[in-house]
C-alpha cells in the first residue's frame, strides 16, 4: 500500500514515520517544485503529479493551500481522501463559513468585503472590533488586521488595498470581515472520521498562541464542552462526507462553543498524541484514508506539547526529563519558523507540573516567552 501526501513538511514526515510499521509506505509531492520526495528524508523520488498520482493507492493532504491545478487531477483520480471540497474548505474562508452555516455549527458572523464602502458597511452590520482575515493563503495569524476603532479604518483599508493588488492573480483573494470573540480560551478537537462515518475523537485540546502561532498545546479528559464539540465536529464531518483526520478550532465562550476554523488534516495541536494516545493522529489519518480499523483515541496519561519556534538546537539536559520527547523536523530554521515540538507526559498532573517545571529551567526564556503562565494551567 502506498500512500501519497500533497505537501513534505513535518506533517507529512510525521504520517510517514507512523506508517512503517502498519507497511505503508508514504510519499509526498511538493507542490512546489513539482517532484516527489521522500518525507522522512527529502530524498527526491521522482517528478511530477501524474507519476505520483499514477503510483498511489491513496492519496491525501498536509496542508490546504493547493492550487487548483493540482487538486483537480487529484480529485479526477478517484484515489483523494478527504476530497477537494474538504481541502477548500479549509483553505478558502469563504467556502468555510458556508459549510459551517450548512452543516448549522456556530461561528463568528461575518461579511465577504471588496471595498471601502463594504468594509463600512461590514462595521455598521457587526459592530466593532472587527477581525479582517485575508479569504486565501493565511496561516499563523498572518494576512489578518484588526480594527478597534472607526479612526483606524481608513489606515487598515488602505493596508489591505495594497495587499489585494499584490495578492496572486491565479486565485480570487477577498477577505472576510469577522466580529471580534471576546472568547475566554480556545480550544481545538480533532477527531478522525472512517469511510463507514464512524468517529473517533481525542480529548478537548486547549490552546495558548504567541504572536499568532500555536506555542503549547493541553488536553483534557473530560472536558465539559467535549460533547458539544464532538457534535459539531460530526454535523461538520458528516456534512463533508469526511475521509482522515479533521482539526476543528475553537472559541470558548462561557458554556458556549464557536468554531473558529478547520483544517482538512492531522494538526499542530494534536501533536502531543505521539506520547498522550495510545494512537497517534498520525496513525490514525493513515488508518482511516487506508480504510483500517481506527485506534484508540483516549489520553493515556496527563501529556502537553510545546513548539520549538525558530531554533534548530536545545540543551541536551532536556532528555534527562523523564517523560521528555524530542521531535525535530529537519529543517533548516527562520525566526519564528516550527522547527520541531517537545512532549512531556507523566502519571499524574502534579507529576506533570513538576516536569514542567524542570523543563522551564533548561530552555532559554527568551524563546518560550508563554512558558511561565502556562504553570497553572496544567490541571
Ligand atoms: P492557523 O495557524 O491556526 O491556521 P490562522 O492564520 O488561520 O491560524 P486564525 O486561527 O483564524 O488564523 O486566527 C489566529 C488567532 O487569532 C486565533 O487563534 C485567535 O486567537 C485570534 N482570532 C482569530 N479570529 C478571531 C475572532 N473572530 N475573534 C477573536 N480572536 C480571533
Ligand atoms: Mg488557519
Ligand atoms: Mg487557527
Amino acid at each position: 500500500m502506498r500512500v501519497l501526501v500533497l505537501g513534505a513538511g513535518q506533517l507529512a514526515r510525521m504520517m510517514a514515520l507512523e506508517a512503517i510499521p502498519l507497511n505503508i509506505e508514504v510519499q509526498a509531492f511538493d507542490v512546489r517544485s513539482d517532484q516527489i520526495v521522500d518525507p522522512i528524508n527529502q530524498q527526491v523520488l521522482g517528478e511530477g503529479l501524474q507519476q505520483a498520482l499514477r503510483d498511489a493507492d491513496v492519496v491525501t493532504a498536509e496542508f490546504e493551500h493547493i492550487p487548483q491545478a493540482v487538486l483537480e487531477p487529484c480529485e479526477q483520480s478517484g484515489k483523494f481522501l478527504p476530497g477537494s471540497r474538504a481541502i477548500l474548505s479549509g483553505g478558502d474562508r469563504r467556502i468555510e463559513k458556508a459549510l459551517l452555516q450548512q452543516a448549522g455549527v456556530a461561528s463568528a458572523a461575518y461579511a465577504e468585503i471588496h471595498s471601502k464602502a463594504e468594509l463600512e458597511a461590514a462595521v455598521e452590520q457587526l459592530g466593532l472590533p472587527l477581525v479582517l482575515k485575508s479569504a486565501l493563503e493565511g496561516y499563523d495569524g498572518k494576512g489578518q488586521w484588526r480594527v478597534k476603532q472607526m479612526e483606524q479604518l481608513d489606515a487598515v483599508w488602505a493596508d489591505i488595498a495594497q495587499f489585494l493588488k499584490q495578492a496572486s492573480k491565479k486565485a480570487k483573494q477577498g477577505i472576510v470581515a469577522e466580529q471580534f470573540i471576546p472568547f475566554d480560551y480556545e480550544v481545538s478537537l480533532i477527531g478522525a472520521r472512517g469511510k463507514d462515518g464512524q468517529c473517533v475523537y481525542y480529548p478537548l485540546t486547549e490552546n495558548h498562541h504567541v504572536n499568532g502561532v500555536l506555542s503549547v498545546s493541553l488536553p483534557h479528559s473530560s472536558h465539559p464542552l467535549q460533547a458539544q464539540a464532538e457534535r459539531m465536529f460530526q454535523a461538520i464531518a458528516n456534512e463533508l462526507d469526511y475521509v482522515g483526520v479533521l482539526a476543528i478550532e475553537f472559541f470558548a465562550v462561557g458554556e458556549r462553543l464557536l468554531v473558529n476554523e478547520l483544517a482538512p488534516r492531522v494538526h499542530n495541536s494534536g501533536h502531543w498524541s505521539q506520547q498522550g494516545a495510545d494512537t497517534s493522529q498520525f496513525a490514525n489519518h493513515i488508518r482511516a484514508v487506508c480504510d483500517l480499523p481506527l485506534g484508540d483515541t483516549a489520553l493515556m496519561r496527563p501529556t502537553l506539547m510545546v513548539n520549538i519556534l525558530g531554533l534548530d538546537q536545545l540543551p541536551d539536559s532536556v532528555l534527562g526529563i523523564p517523560g521528555l520527547h524530542l521531535h525535530w523536523y529537519g529543517k533548516a530554521p527562520r525566526p519564528g519558523r516550527k522547527m520541531g515540538h517537545i512532549n512531556l507526559a507523566a502519571d499524574s498532573t502534579d507529576e506533570l507540573r513538576r516536569r514542567f517545571s524542570q523543563l522551564m529551567t533548561l530552555l532559554p526564556a527568551d524563546d518560550f516567552p508563554e512558558l511561565a503562565q502556562m504553570q497553572s494551567r496544567i490541571s
